[in-house]
């Protein structure tokens, strides 16, 4: 019931919108809310601007004929995201007295698409910010993206045939400090007989099984049984192997990943630990080690929550680096090995932060009793029980009547379904039903003690708002893993949200609903506060941190396709521009996606038509309407397209 408090609300104020929806929690500086009421993103270099509105970007993309739903990316985000990052190691590093420095790397899989790849590739060289790749494809986009003169380092994960191998070798003839990373045996072969046959000496890292088992979700990366890296014997091999070939002094990186959003700062020190073992008996080894790479991990914290919980993580970046440097310090200094470069793989904290979805609500389904014509003298028997109910509807006995009001309903539907009363009679039923539990809302509102098995049945009168937007195609982890996004409206904030909603999107699929919101004072909650639909006018949602693993997992489920993509760039000292700009797939690129061949659809089409024309069936003039709509529906938004008024 704690949710229907808010109803209540008699003050609202801005603060109280912050609070509701937690975004001082989860925006990380980066969002805040306007007096006005618009959800607003804050220039990370000026946190004293009065940032730029939701509501405006939506405008200027309605102008562009950017529609709902769209993906906003904000570039200076994943800028300031990376300066964070290095800038956070070098301050621990320099503080500590660390002997090494720090290189940061993009992992691609992460987001690949090319105008993120790019911003990285370009802002990052002031830091040296390199690439992961984990395959071919990742690493064409690499090489094909990154300067030749620069520094920035290039690590090859992922199973590595012959190709691969050779991409990466040439990549070191180029300058480019391109690591091979070793992580299965039949490999390392493939590279010596490659490096031999084009004379060109790889840098060679080799990626170690590891033991330390962290919290959240990725929890299956490490463990004997993980499908990644090396084992003790399996890195002896590779050793001896090198050692017999000369190349031992080519083994200079140790690769570490524990998995990826790693919520307790333990764990992520355990496995550091862990690592430096490695490194240090490499060293012993005789291997010219230079490089420990600690792969990802580096959690965001979605929920706001700090703690850790699988969404959140209950360290800050700094307490994160410093840990990283002040272990792998102690660590090795405990040998009398010299300090390394760390390297680290971070994707998601590099990128969450930086894209939004946006879309609008189409259509409200509320649980109430609605207006309906009744069946006039002949009632029945039960409309009059459930009548009764509001007779002896109190405090002390709503428990009876939430029963009582099942009972009577379930009943009618029974007798429905055996054809012994009709579908008025039972829609009067259901009407009643629902007055009943909206009377009994009320009731619970002004009690102080709640029955238990009432304890959260407001949940089933929640509303449904349908949104503009495929969960599968924009949000996959929400459906897949259960991933918690920060959800909220975007406008209107200045307003009581006087409503909760379950948000379903507008897929065919019982599969396709938001159901699990963050709350401040519980793992999650199952509604959303939301205002009212007004007439003619939209209402916005924006699904926030969704910049990192979300594009490329989504899937063409009942073949809604890519959304519009903007990019914006907020200026210095105020104003912004849209930098880049996507048009989301039509219709007919997500029927050439599953093969269909559109020029061989209209054609089709257009003989059926025409044969209806022949049969005397239809006129050539509405044929010719027919196959307009037809091929202009083909080059149209795959989403739901409507006036977009405001
Ligand atoms: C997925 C992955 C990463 C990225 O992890 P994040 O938790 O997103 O930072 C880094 N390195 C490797 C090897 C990965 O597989």
């Amino acid at each position: 019931m704690r949710d229907m408090k808010i109803e209540q609300q008699a003050e609202w104020d801005i603060e109280r919108a912050k609070d509701t929806y937690g975004i001082k929690n989860w925006g990380n500086g980066y969002f805040d809310i306007s007096p006005d009421g618009e959800v607003v993103i804050k220039n990370p270099k000026d946190a004293s601007s009065s940032g730029l509105s939701l509501v405006e970007i939506i405008e200027g993309l309605r102008d562009r004929d950017l529609h709902m739903p769209a993906l906003l990316r904000i570039e200076n985000i994943i800028d300031h995201s990376i300066s964070n990052l290095n800038d956070s190691f070098r301050k621990i590093i320099e503080r500590l007295g660390y002997q090494g420095s720090y290189r940061g790397v993009f992992p691609i899989k992460v987001n690949q698409q090319a105008q993120i790849v790019e911003e990285i590739a370009q802002f990052g060289e002031r830091y040296s910010y390199g690439f992961e790749v984990g395959s071919k494809p990742e690493m064409i986009a690499a090489l094909s993206t990154l300067d030749n003169n620069s520094d920035q380092m290039l690590i090859c994960n992922g199973y590595k045939d012959q190709e691969f191998i050779d991409l990466a070798l040439q990549a070191v003839k180029l300058g480019t400090r391109c690591f091979v990373v070793i992580e299965a045996l039949s490999e390392l072969p493939i590279i010596i007989e490659r490096s031999k046959a084009l004379g060109i000496e790889p840098l060679i890292g080799v990626r170690a099984k590891m033991m330390t088992k962290v919290g959240g979700h990725w929890n299956s990366t490490s463990g004997d049984r993980s499908v990644f890296g090396l084992s003790a014997s399996q890195i002896i091999q590779v050793v001896d192997v090198l050692r017999d070939n000369d190349m031992l002094h080519c083994l200079q990186l140790l690769h570490c990943h524990l998995g990826s959003q790693i919520p307790n700062i333990r764990d992520i020190r355990g496995g550091v630990s862990e690592a430096c073992r490695y490194y240090a008996d490499l060293c012993s080894e005789g291997a010219s080690m230079n490089y420990i790479d600690l792969g990802g991990g580096l959690a965001v914290d979605y929920t706001g929550a700090h703690s850790q919980e699988s969404q959140s993580r209950n360290y800050s970046l700094d307490e994160y680096c410093e840990d990283v440097v002040e272990t792998v310090m102690s660590t090795l200094d405990g040998y009398g090995i010299s300090h390394p470069t760390i390297v680290t793989e971070s994707g998601r904290a590099t990128v969450a932060y930086s894209s939004i979805l946006l879309f609008n609500i189409l259509d409200v389904a509320r649980f109430e009793p609605v207006e309906i014509r009744t069946s006039g003298g002949e009632g029945h028997e039960l409309l009059d029980n459930l009548r009764s109910i509001f007779d002896y509807l109190k405090p002390a006995r709503v428990q009876e009547c939430f029963n009582d009001a099942h009972y009577y309903r379930d009943e009618v539907r029974e007798l429905f379904k055996r054809g012994q009363l009709g579908l008025r009679i039972r829609a009067e039923a259901e009407n009643l039903f629902l007055k009943v539990l909206q009377d009994i809302k009320s009731l619970l509102l002004k009690m102080d003690e709640i029955p238990k098995d009432l304890e959260g049945f407001d949940e089933s009168l929640a509303d449904i708002y349908y949104g503009n937007f495929s969960l599968f195609q924009s949000l996959p982890d929400s459906w897949a893993i259960d991933q918690l996004f920060p959800v909220m409206p975007v406008h209107r904030l200045n307003e009581v949200p006087g409503r909760r909603a379950v948000l379903a999107d507008i897929t065919c699929d019982c599969d396709g609903k938001i159901d699990r919101f963050i709350a401040t004072d519980r793992e999650y909650s199952p509604t959303l506060p939301v205002h009212s639909l007004k007439e003619s006018e939209e209402y916005y949602m924006g699904v926030f941190l969704v910049g990192a693993y979300q594009e490329t997992l989504g899937d063409l489920h009942n073949l809604f396709g890519d959304t519009n993509v903007a990019s914006i760039r907020l200026h210095d000292g105020g104003g912004y521009e849209f930098v880049k700009e996507i048009h989301g797939d039509t219709i007919e690129d997500v029927l050439g996606y599953v093969e269909y061949q559109p020029w061989e659809m209209k054609l089709r089409y257009r003989n059926k038509l025409e044969a209806a024309v022949n049969e005397g069936r239809i006129s050539a003039r509405e044929r010719q309407d027919m196959m307009n709509t037809f091929n202009a529906s083909m080059q149209g938004y795959t989403y739901y397209e409507k006036d977009h008024l405001l």
